[in-house]
């Protein structure tokens, strides 16, 4: 039987030389001072990746462990927080502040485009008091993403820290924490970054660092606790044990992205070409504007429902693609194409089995998907 194609916007494919680099001999990580430097490096490859001077971690658990880790450790009882809203992740994050005991302020953009930055500007002019915020670069389910060069220079120019969730943009679309002022950037290997999941990167700015050393309070976590890797490699001591064979992988799929000098662009080709196909199409984006190039996510057709259109995907034409969750479950279809899914050929037969399939349960197009994606990429 055909390979499951994997367009799922994450976890994503994982190239042969990640895999093989996770299969590499290893060493007790604890103990062994040649890991303490091996660690170090990847970082700063992350580091560079990020286009930052701050310090690069890597932590041991999928992306949702960076979410909790920085509101765990900036969260003081009673801290008010901006939650910047316009999709599901966004609006997650009050839970980790609330969590921490940290009180929650959601300010709500609409989730069919980019945070406005009006209603943000004329909110900071009346109420600025918060010791952060947060908001998500790429917010997955729904596909939008938002503008972080003017929101966190905003953000900080009010003295508010800025804590980003760009796990599923980082790689995919520009990111640069140094330039766009962002005190915690958050990111997991199962997105663009085409490893498997279990790690968090987080980049921690000094202003971040003061604000957690300065705490009247102890972190209310250890695992969740971003200060106990501060020091690591001055006192060759990790919290806990790293999980080696995985930051094998992560450090040659950073390699792979770094390489890749055409990253971007191959991303926003896709993207584009993925929309034009759509629109010329009986279907609809989901969107009305702040399309991500990391993911497209598509209405789901009056009448048909999302479950047997994915399943007819996975067992007529081996391609899996998603739907979506909270509010949005049953009403969109999701095709990720970031990292090892932005590739021309994975997308075109993305789209052809999606056509093939809707043709199936009677929609009838004028056009065709795979023909106009491939011809709009040129
Ligand atoms: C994937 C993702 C995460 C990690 O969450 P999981 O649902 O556990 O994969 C966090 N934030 C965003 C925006 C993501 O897309």
């Amino acid at each position: 039987m055909k390979e499951m194609l994997i367009m799922t916007p994450g976890p994503t494919e994982v190239a042969e030389n990640v895999r093989l680099a996770r299969a590499k001999a290893t060493t007790n990580p604890d103990i062994d001072l040649a890991f303490y430097d091996f660690y170090k490096k990847t970082c700063s490859k992350l580091a560079q990746f990020l286009k930052t001077k701050n310090d690069v971690r890597v932590l041991a658990g999928e992306g949702i462990l960076g979410l909790e880790a920085a509101c765990a450790s900036l969260t003081e009882k009673g801290d008010r927080v901006l939650v910047l809203d316009n999709g599901i992740f966004g609006h997650g994050f009050s839970d980790f502040i609330e969590l921490y005991g940290g009180e929650a302020i959601l300010l709500e953009s609409s989730g069919k485009e980019a945070f406005s930055l009006e209603i943000l500007e004329k909110f900071l002019e009346k109420d600025h008091d918060f010791k952060y915020a947060t908001v998500v670069h790429c917010d997955t389910p729904s596909g939008v993403l938002n503008d972080l060069s003017s929101i966190c220079p905003l953000l900080k120019k009010y003295g508010i820290l800025t804590v980003v969730d760009s796990v599923a943009a980082m790689g995919g679309e520009e990111l640069q924490v140094d330039k766009w002022q962002i005190d915690i950037a958050l990111g997991g290997s199962q997105k663009v970054i085409s490893a498997p999941p279990g790690l968090t990167i987080a980049s921690i700015s000094t202003e971040a660092y003061q604000a957690m050393t300065e705490r009247k309070s102890p972190i209310a976590s250890f695992y969740c606790n971003l200060l106990t890797f501060k020091d690591y490699y001055e006192k060759k001591w990790f919290p806990y044990t790293m999980p080696i064979s995985d930051i094998y992988g992560l450090d040659q799929a950073i390699d792979n992205l770094l390489a890749d000098q055409e990253i971007l662009k191959r991303h926003a080709m896709i993207g584009h070409a993925t929309r034009q196909a759509i629109e010329n199409s009986p279907l609809e984006l989901y969107l009305q504007n702040g399309y991500s190039n990391t993911v497209s996510v598509i209405k789901v057709p009056e009448g048909l429902n999302d479950q047997e259109i994915l399943r007819k995907m996975r067992e007529n034409y081996r391609v899996m693609i998603t739907g979506s969750f909270d509010h949005l479950a049953g009403k969109v279809l999701r095709i990720g194409h970031m990292g090892e899914n932005a590739r021309p050929n994975k997308v075109a037969y993305s789209l052809y089995a999606l056509q093939k399939v809707l043709e199936d349960f009677g929609i009838a197009f004028k056009n065709n998907l795979q023909e106009d994606f491939l011809e709009a990429l040129n």
